[in-house]
């Protein structure tokens, strides 16, 4: 049977325009190339998590408007469970809007939307959900409270924690303290410790401080050198695998949505990171974010030829 895990979390539009040059304040450039993904981490790491083998109910919030009527029908595609994902009466959906230049530069801007809106009631109606799964996956893109009531539901039902603290943020240590997980990937490792990854030494003395922060497991990602993993039993870095980079956009995103299926399968530590740095090097190997996240099948084939 597929894992039962709940993402809280963000869900957002990109919209992408390609054009030859950023445009200057008052400047029109014409000769654009125009498209749209499903984006925000939250939704990039339910949707990596349903490919991955979970049974993956979706807390979030879409806006009124038809971004997030689009939204909606691409998760059902995905079966997430969009029973507690709320379309907001009011607000409109969160967008990314995204100029990339022709050297691949790009300028963004972001409106939260409704994902603004995911507060505590809204989470707190979805308990029931919280407290029957194998594990919670969140990020750091909504409301500080939304991700608070989910930790004290989830914590309190002994259910495990997945933090994924990207944006980066410093974290309050009870938040830290009820994590079971935490991956965060080299900025954040920096921003949450406040101490530099200038080598492997102070890869191990970050991991460390948070560990003594009352982290049960943290994960530091380190691109395609794979990541650092440490908890009060073992260390060690665990080499990611190599191949030839695409587009490495929600690396993270796949790597944590992975992670969290085989956690909640009950894999050991090692394993399933292993079976997460499969998912995300497959990622980073395709276009885009959602479309990157490959299905079980795929990830495992990759597992058995490498
Ligand atoms: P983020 O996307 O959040 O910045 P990272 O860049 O650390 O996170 O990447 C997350 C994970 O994705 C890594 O731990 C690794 O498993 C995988 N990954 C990222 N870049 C590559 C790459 N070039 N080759 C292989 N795997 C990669």
């Amino acid at each position: 049977m597929k894992p039962k895990i709940t993402v809280v979390g963000s869900s957002n539009v990109d919209l992408i325009l390609k054009i030859p040059r950023l445009p200057k304040p008052g400047e029109t450039v014409l000769e654009g190339e125009f498209s749209t993904a499903q984006g925000g981490k939250g939704a990039n790491q339910a949707v990596a998590a349903a490919r991955a083998g979970g049974d993956v109910h979706f807390i979030s919030r879409v806006g009124i408007d038809d971004l997030g009527k689009n939204s909606l029908t691409a998760y059902k595609k995905d079966n997430l469970n969009l029973d507690y994902c709320v379309t907001d009466d009011a607000a409109s959906n969160g967008v990314a809007l995204i100029f990339v230049n022709a050297k691949g530069e790009n300028s963004i801007g972001v409106a939260s939307g409704a994902n603004g809106n995911l507060d505590r009631k809204q989470v707190r109606k979805a308990a029931h959900v919280i407290e029957s799964s194998a594990l919670v996956l969140m990020q750091l893109e909504t409301p500080i409270e939304s991700v608070e009531e989910a930790i004290t539901i989830a914590a309190a039902a002994g259910v495990p924690i997945i933090l994924n603290p990207a944006p980066a943020r410093v974290l309050d240590d009870n938040i830290l303290r009820s994590v079971s997980i935490l991956t965060p990937n080299e900025t954040e490792t920096e921003i949450l410790t406040g101490i530099s990854l200038t080598s492997d030494e102070h890869i191990r003395r970050a991991a460390q401080s948070l560990l003594e922060k009352g982290v049960g497991t943290v994960i530091i990602t380190l691109g395609a050198r794979g990541v650092y993993a440490a908890n009060n039993d073992t260390n060690a870095f665990i080499p990611g695998f190599t191949v030839t980079p695409v587009d490495t956009t929600g690396a993270g995103d796949i790597f944590n949505g992975a992670l969290a299926v085989s956690v909640a399968e009950g894999k050991s530590l090692s394993e399933a990171i292993r079976f997460a740095n499969a998912a995300a090097a497959l990622s980073v190997t395709k276009l885009g974010a959602q479309p990157s996240a490959h299905h079980r099948d795929d990830i495992e084939h990759f597992l058995r030829t490498h």
